[in-house]
């Protein structure tokens, strides 16, 4: 072959959506050890699971906390929005933030409907929202700050439910306290979350809600058959969890793992020191005896990390750990504790297959070339080039509002505002040394794969937009 068969065209060859993406450069024979979360990591779920959830919500706020029987009327839509939006807690607001802390002017949301930009800068006094505004490390809206973070994918019907109760209070004209609201919200899917989500379980067939739990499994004993050790921290109860995995592998799946720790409180259990391991039987009752070491076969609640590094003696960066929720299941492995972190993202499957489409690779090269015209003839001043430039920096407007919707009709995609990468990705960026769709893309890989990121340009290594070489 010839080498410059190995130099990619700049447009139309976007990656597989079944690839392992890489931040950092990591080499999986180096890794010895595999760490998962469980919901959203081993166990994916089908949309219909959040229609349930939605719906069981919908209906505690009206029986239970006497909120308007009309409410019933609204349906869980699946696609309003996306996963890292912000929500003001205050003004009820729903936005995307970049990584810069700007708002995304244009995908603003007061319950179903967009907020007119000019208010939003009212609002907020211009559309950056300061530091202590934001969400704390995790996402959540506590001291003070008024923005909640939306991380986890079970979020997605908690945000279209407060979108839905907002937009019938807003277009009743009824007048409610915002604050109420969210934390009733926030108590039906944080508190008794699990308590709807077990009961589920217990009532239907788990193989509805549960997808690719052949794959799953595939990647667990392929990872088994090349004496890799395993182990499994979930916030879960063992109960649910062993439901589950009865289903995705068999009734013997515990002797695919040499550690199983539940209910194990994330991210304190990443955090403090405290509380010690406990072994709980089968039904999940609790046991008082003092742990000395984490043996196979058993299942331990709580505990901490420094305590199951003391343990294990697994440090480092031969542990690999894999989670959907960037901050709680990744952010502190990686910061304080030097392990390796996957993350799983769903989204990225429809996002690349979107960037694939021959429409949206149109999109963007004439974005690009409108936006290299624009730096180039921006120098002429005279009034009919300022005109030309006037209907250009419109034009561009337009079709970037295009680039968005063909991901989301809302919000757009979850990991670019117009202008920057969102906050969402330069956390994912930082905390993430690989990302992927779901688990089985490492079926795709062999197990000494070295994963390199590709050398990106930074802005004073990149040529200018307008001596990008792009045809039309
Ligand atoms: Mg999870």
């Amino acid at each position: 072959f010839y080498f410059k068969d190995l130099i990619p065209s700049m447009m139309g060859s976007f990656p597989s959506p079944d690839a392992i993406f890489a931040n950092n450069e990591m080499s999986l024979s180096d890794i010895e050890v595999y760490g998962f979360d469980y919901d959203y990591t081993l166990a994916f779920y089908s949309k219909d699971l959040h229609t349930m959830i939605f719906n069981i919500a919908r209906n505690i706020l009206i029986d239970q906390l006497r909120y308007p029987e009309e409410l019933r009327t609204y349906e869980y839509s699946p696609n309003f929005a996306i996963r890292g939006l912000h929500y003001d807690v205050q003004t009820a607001l729903l936005m995307k933030i970049d990584a810069f802390h700007y708002i995304q002017l244009g995908s603003v949301y007061r319950g179903l409907n967009t907020v007119p930009d000019e208010e939003v800068i009212a609002i907020y006094e211009g559309s950056h929202v300061p530091l202590e505004q934001m969400s704390d490390f995790y996402g959540k809206s506590s001291h003070g700050n008024t923005m909640k973070q939306f991380m986890d994918i079970f979020s997605l019907p908690e945000v279209t439910l407060l979108s839905c109760v907002n937009d019938y209070f807003i277009t009743n004209n009824i007048d409610y306290e915002p604050v109420h609201l969210y934390k009733d919200v926030k108590v039906q899917f944080e508190d008794n979350f699990l308590k709807h989500f077990i009961y589920l379980f217990h009532l239907s067939c788990i193989d509805r809600y549960i997808c690719y739990g052949e794959q799953t499994c595939a990647v667990l004993r392929k990872l088994a058959e090349h004496g890799k050790k395993m182990f499994l921290i979930t916030n879960s109860p063992i109960s649910f969890v062993d439901r589950g995995m009865n289903y995705i592998v068999d009734k013997d799946w515990k002797d695919l793992f040499d550690v199983i720790i539940v209910q194990a409180d994330k991210p304190s259990f990443f955090n403090d020191r405290r509380p010690p391991f406990r072994r709980v039987n089968q039904k999940g009752v609790l046991l008082w005896d003092k742990i000395h070491q984490l043996e196979k076969g058993q299942i331990y609640k709580q505990g901490n990390l420094y305590e199951f590094l003391k343990l294990t003696g697994w440090r480092g960066s031969k542990v690999l750990y894999f989670g959907d929720h960037i901050y709680s299941d990744l952010a502190d492995l990686t910061l304080k504790h030097g392990w390796r972190t996957g993350a799983i993202i769903p989204e990225l499957r429809s996002e690349i297959k979107t960037m694939n489409t021959e429409e949206y690779t149109r999109v963007m090269a004439f974005l690009q070339t409108l936006t290299g015209l624009l730096e180039k003839m921006q120098v002429y001043r005279d009034t009919e080039s300022q005109m030309l430039l006037q209907e250009w920096i419109k034009e561009r407007q337009d079709t970037r509002e295009l680039a968005k919707k063909v991901f989301n009709p809302q919000f757009g995609s979850i990991f670019r505002t117009n202008q920057n990468p969102t906050y969402f990705s330069r956390r994912l960026s930082r905390f993430a040394d690989i990302y992927m769709a779901s688990l089985s893309c490492l079926l795709n890989y062999d197990l000494h794969h070295t994963f390199y990121p590709r050398r990106t340009p930074l802005q004073h290594e990149a040529p200018f937009w307008s001596q990008l070489n792009v045809t039309v």
